[in-house]
C-alpha cells in the first residue's frame, strides 16, 4: 500500500470528527487480534467486546480508509451471488443456514445504528431497477426465492410504479425492498470503531501487518510493535498485501469501483431524480448504483476496473453513466470523484475459514458487502466463542483460483464480464 491516508472523498469531506488514533509502538498481548478496520474487522472487534474478550485492532492506514469508507452505502441484502447459487454449491444443510443469514447483515447495522446512536443518516428502501424483461423475470425469481427464507420486504414496480421511486425513463420496471437503504458508509464504520472503544477495545491506526507468525499462540509484526494473541482474525480484504497470507490472495481478485458526487442540488432537483430518497442499483451485470446524500447531492458509482488498477479519469468514466440516467444532470457540476477496491472470487460467493485453528478469515464479498461483512463479523465472533455452526456453513462453500494464474486472471476476468455486459446490452 502507498496511500497513508483517506482519499478525497465526499464521505471524508462529510465524515463526523474521529480522533487521530496512535500506531503501536509496543509488544503486547490480548485475546484477539483483528487486521484489518473496515467493516468485517470492526464488525468482530464489537461482537466480541461485547462478549467480553479483549481485542486489539490493526488498521494499516486509518479506520474505513478501504471499500468500508468509500462505498455507495447501500445496504444490499443476501450476498453477491443469490440463494439460488449458495444451494447448488454446497450441502442442504448450509445453504439453509446460510439462506436464513441473507437478511441478518442488514439488521446488524440497524441494531448498532440503534444501540450506539451512530449518526450515519441511516434511511430505508433500495430499488433494483431493470432494464429488460429478462430482468423482471430475474427479479420475480429473486422475490420468490427470498420468500422461500421468509423475506416479505419485497414488491415488484411495473414501468408506472417505478416512477413513484426513480425519475428516469431508462427502466422497464423493478423491485422494492424496504428493508434496503443507505447509509453514509464512512460514518458509519468511525460510529462502529468508537462503539468498540467504549467497550474497552483498542485501535492502532497507522500500524500494517507486516508478518505473521503461525504458532500456538500467533504473533503479528509490525513496523515498531508486536501483538501475541490467542486468536487472530484478518480482515484486510482488497487491501490486503499478498505477502501476508499467499492463500488468500490467490484464490482472489482486487477490483475497483468508481464514484462522483454532485454538488448539492435544490430541494426540486432532487426529488425529482429520487422522489422517496431510496438507493438504486440496476440489473446489469456491470451495474450502476446511485443515491441522494443528506445535502441532496447525487453520489453515482459504476464501473469495475479488474486487478484495481488505477482506473485514470474517473469523472470522464462515471458522468456519461450518470447523464445517460439523468440528462437533467447535463449542467450539474461534480465535487467529488474517487476509486475504491472490493475483492472478487471466482464464485462471487464469499470466503471464508481457518488457516490454523486460531486465525481466522473474512473476505471477498465481490461488491456487495456491506450487510455481508457485518454477518461476517458476527460468525467470526461466534466461532471464536466456540460455535461455529453458522461460520462452518460458510467455510463450506467451495473456492476456486481463478483461471490464468497471477498475470492472465485479470485479462481475462475482464472478457469475461465484457461477455455478460454484452449480453445485458442486447437483452440476451
Ligand atoms: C467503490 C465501492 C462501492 C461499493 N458499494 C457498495 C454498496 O453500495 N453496497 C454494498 O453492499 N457493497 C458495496 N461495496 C462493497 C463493500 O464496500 C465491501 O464489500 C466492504 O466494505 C468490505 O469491507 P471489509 O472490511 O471486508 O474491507 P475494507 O473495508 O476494504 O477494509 C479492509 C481494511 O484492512 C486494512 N488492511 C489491509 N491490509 C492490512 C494490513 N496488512 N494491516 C493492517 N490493516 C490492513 C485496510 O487499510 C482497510 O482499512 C462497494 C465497494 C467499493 C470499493
Amino acid at each position: 500500500m502507498t496511500e497513508t491516508t483517506y482519499p478525497n472523498s465526499y464521505y471524508v469531506a462529510s465524515a463526523q470528527p474521529a480522533p487521530n488514533r496512535p500506531s503501536l509502538s509496543e509488544h503486547i498481548e490480548t485475546d484477539v487480534c483483528v487486521i484489518g478496520a473496515g467493516y468485517t474487522g470492526l464488525s468482530t472487534a464489537l461482537f466480541l467486546a461485547e462478549a467480553g474478550y479483549r481485542v486489539v485492532v490493526l488498521e494499516a492506514i486509518k479506520v474505513g480508509f478501504g471499500a468500508s469508507g468509500r462505498n455507495g452505502g447501500q445496504i444490499v441484502n443476501s450476498y453477491s451471488r443469490d440463494l439460488d447459487t449458495v444451494e447448488q454449491s454446497t450441502t442442504t444443510q448450509a445453504a439453509q443456514l446460510i439462506g436464513a443469514m441473507a437478511f441478518e447483515g442488514s439488521q446488524i447495522i440497524r441494531e448498532r445504528v440503534s444501540r450506539y446512536q451512530i449518526d450515519c443518516n441511516l434511511h430505508n428502501g433500495g430499488i433494483f431497477a431493470a432494464f429488460t424483461p429478462k430482468q423482471m423475470r430475474h427479479l420475480a425469481q429473486q422475490k420468490t426465492l427470498w420468500q422461500r427464507y421468509g423475506y416479505q420486504q419485497l414488491e415488484l414496480l411495473d414501468h408506472q410504479e417505478l416512477q413513484k421511486y426513480v425519475g428516469s425513463t431508462r427502466y422497464i420496471g423493478g423491485m422494492l425492498d424496504h428493508m434496503g437503504g443507505h447509509i453514509h458508509p464512512l460514518n458509519l464504520a468511525l460510529g462502529e470503531a468508537s462503539a468498540f472503544e467504549s467497550l474497552g477495545g483498542t485501535i492502532y491506526e497507522q500500524t500494517p501487518a507486516l508478518r505473521i507468525d503461525r504458532t500456538p499462540q500467533p504473533i503479528v509484526y509490525t513496523p515498531q510493535g508486536q501483538v501475541r494473541c490467542k486468536f487472530l482474525v484478518i480482515a484486510g480484504n482488497a487491501y490486503l498485501d499478498t505477502g501476508l497470507a499467499p492463500e488468500l490472495a490467490a484464490k482472489s481478485m482486487p477490483c475497483g469501483s468508481q464514484v462522483i458526487t454532485t454538488e448539492p442540488l435544490s430541494p426540486e432537483l432532487a426529488r425529482s431524480l429520487l422522489p422517496q430518497n431510496h438507493c438504486v442499483e440496476d440489473c446489469n451485470y456491470l451495474l450502476d448504483y446511485y443515491r441522494l446524500s443528506a445535502d441532496r447531492r447525487l453520489i453515482y458509482g459504476g464501473g469495475v476496473t479488474y486487478g484495481a488498477r488505477d482506473p485514470g479519469d474517473i469523472q470522464n468514466i462515471i458522468r456519461p453513466k450518470m447523464l445517460k440516467t439523468f440528462p437533467q444532470l447535463a449542467q450539474v457540476k461534480i465535487d467529488y470523484a474517487w476509486t475504491g477496491n472490493f475483492l472478487l472470487t471466482l464464485s462471487r460467493l464469499p470466503q471464508v475459514g481457518r488457516l490454523t485453528d486460531n486465525i481466522y478469515y473474512a473476505q471477498g464479498c465481490s461488491g456487495h458487502g456491506v450487510t455481508y461483512t457485518h454477518l461476517a463479523g458476527k460468525i467470526l465472533a461466534e466461532a471464536i466463542q466456540g460455535q461455529a455452526e453458522r461460520f462452518d456453513a460458510f467455510a463450506s462453500l467451495p473456492h476456486y483460483p481463478f483461471p490464468g494464474g497471477h498475470y492472465l486472471r485479470t485479462p481475462l476476468t475482464a472478457l469475461g464480464a465484457l461477455y455478460y455486459s454484452l449480453r445485458d446490452r442486447i437483452g440476451f
